[in-house]
């Protein structure tokens, strides 16, 4: 399906929904302001998605690292990285209808696309996105606290810590993967702008004189990576920033960027954010974040480069790139062409008949598959529909299990793309599924 069929976002939400990936939060009480919770599926793609991005950027590598930093921590850090004073979006009220927009995405400033109003607006004001919270049982100004609404503050913080426990030296990064929080003003379009999100965030830190090669070089890794996991290079681009557009501190920033259903907008943004944060930190903490370089003998505070994608956004963006809709045997089929990585389930075990003499063996070739990947079993209605509902759900494999099977000790593999079937032992049939499920 192309990208600009009007119809296109509309069945990825109804799939999410009806299918178990995203379900709107709260729904038995109407729903809440633009919360989703993942479902049985969303939370299997989801994991996996996270898991692909720590694969390419902490695993196969040996120089990056991981950690996990707390979500509600010392209101200094926002002092100190700006946050408080410059984390903001300009808001307008319109008097007549009393919506609210962000300034800087009103196609016309002048006028309310709510209710038409033209010169309805309020002057605009600096909203601060960050939620404010009370740490301890008194509710006053010094137990303010705030959800953090970016996890890279983490690893700046962290980076006197990591580079004495891991030893490692620049350049090298440190990785984190978690929940964000930001009260966003007018969050929709379904997960793509939701006030708590996922990230996942690197940050690289390189000697002064090499932010430069390093920024192109992971503008070209993560350009690879969206592509190595089945993103078409015809949806997916890489926006360079105008001078004018870069904060104060940036010496470059890219983003890329998807060809939603709406256009093109943002899925990640890689910038090269200079000694600005460490030496933030080492202002306002008093602490040295610097590197000492013995074989030069000298001393500097590294630059950065940093990678920072949505995980939830990544997930919907390739929800959208995989939904397909063709024709098997004459029957219409939703299919989502997922990377088998990024799959919910990669295999699907399906006894031809829910006769109880296939039961036994179907159960024993589930057995023998769930150590390696998350499968589904599924017993109930004919071979085809069963097939269709993977299909739907992303599924690479199906393996059927039929009378045949009683006696020669065999199963079909069905391939959710080529839909070609091939015949193999059962015996070696995780060493079949592992050459399919490796590359
Ligand atoms: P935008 O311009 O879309 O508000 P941003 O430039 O503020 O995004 P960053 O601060 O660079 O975003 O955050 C890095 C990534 O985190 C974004 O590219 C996006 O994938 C994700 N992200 C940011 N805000 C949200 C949100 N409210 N909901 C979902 N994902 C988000």
């Amino acid at each position: 399906m192309s990208s600009s069929d009007p119809t296109l976002m509309e069945q990825v939400v109804n799939l999410c929904k009806r299918r178990g990936f995203v379900f709107p939060s709260a729904e038995i009480y109407g729903g809440f302001r633009s919360t989703y919770d993942y479902g049985p599926l969303g939370v299997l793609m989801l994991r996996n998605v996270k898991e692909a991005w720590w694969r390419a950027m902490v695993q196969l590598r040996d120089d990056v690292v991981g950690i996990d930093a707390a979500i509600l921590s010392s209101p200094r850090i926002w002092e100190a990285s700006g946050h408080l004073e410059n984390f903001t979006d300009p808001l307008v009220d319109c008097k007549k209808c009393k919506e609210r927009f962000r300034e800087d995405q009103l196609d016309d400033p002048t006028t309310c696309p709510s209710c038409g109003g033209t010169g309805t607006f309020t002057e605009a004001r600096a909203f601060n996105l960050m939620f404010k919270t009370y740490v301890g049982p008194v509710e006053d100004s010094a137990n303010v606290a705030y959800l953090r609404p970016e996890t890279a503050q983490g690893m700046f913080v962290n980076f006197m810590q990591v580079l004495q426990t891991s030893r490692k030296k620049p350049p090298f990064g440190i990785a984190q993967m978690g929940k964000s929080f930001r009260n966003e003003i007018t969050p929709g379009n379904f997960v793509f702008r939701t006030r708590e999100f996922e990230q996942m965030e690197m940050e690289f830190f390189v000697p002064p004189d090499e932010g430069a090669k390093w920024f192109e070089y992971w503008c070209d890794e993560r350009m690879r990576w969206y592509q190595d996991l089945g993103m078409p290079a015809d949806m997916l681009r890489l926006r360079h920033h105008e001078a004018e557009e870069l904060s104060h501190y940036s010496a470059g920033t890219a983003d890329v960027e998807f060809l939603y259903p709406w256009g093109w907008g943002e899925l990640e943004g890689i910038a090269n954010r200079t000694d600005f944060d460490l030496n933030a930190h080492a202002a306002a903490s008093g602490e040295r974040l610097e590197y000492f370089d013995q074989a030069a003998g000298e001393r500097y505070v590294p630059h950065v480069i940093e990678p920072a994608a949505g995980a939830t956004r990544t997930m919907m963006a390739f929800l959208i790139a995989a939904y397909a809709e063709d024709e098997v045997g004459g029957e219409k089929r939703s299919v989502l062409r997922l990377h088998h990585r990024l799959a919910p389930y990669k295999v699907a075990v399906l006894p031809l008949s829910k006769k109880d003499t296939l039961t036994p063996v179907a159960r024993e070739v589930l057995s023998l598959l769930q150590p390696h990947w998350m499968c589904d079993y599924d017993e109930t209605q004919s071979i085809g529909r069963r097939y269709r509902r993977q299909d739907e759900i992303g599924t690479p494999f199906c393996v059927t299990v039929d009378f045949e099977s009683l006696e020669d000790r065999a199963v079909t593999i069905r391939d959710r793309d080529s839909l070609e079937q091939v015949r193999v032992p059962i015996d070696s049939l995780v060493d079949e599924l592992r050459g399919r499920l490796t590359a």
